[in-house]
């Protein structure tokens, strides 16, 4: 079908997330994201951010639980 590729030129972008060429279409159900990976990745980044702004906790490092049982084992 290249001729049809020739009339119907295919719009593609670049995934934000991974940028993997994403075709620009209905087929694209994630545009302009490449899948729904990408899509849930990107909002998820997205919604840590705004949690750890609402919560107003400074990025110490230093008092991260997780971090803090570490260093006692
Ligand atoms: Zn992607």
């Amino acid at each position: 079908m290249r001729t049809n590729a020739l009339l119907n030129p295919m719009k593609s972008v670049a995934c934000p997330r991974c940028q993997k060429p994403v075709v620009w279409g209905p087929e694209s159900k994630f545009r302009p994201f490449c899948s729904e990976r990408c899509k849930l990745m990107d909002l998820g980044a997205w919604a840590n951010e705004e949690y750890r702004i609402a919560n107003a906790t400074p990025p110490d490092g230093e008092s991260d639980p997780a971090l803090d049982a570490f260093r006692q084992q």
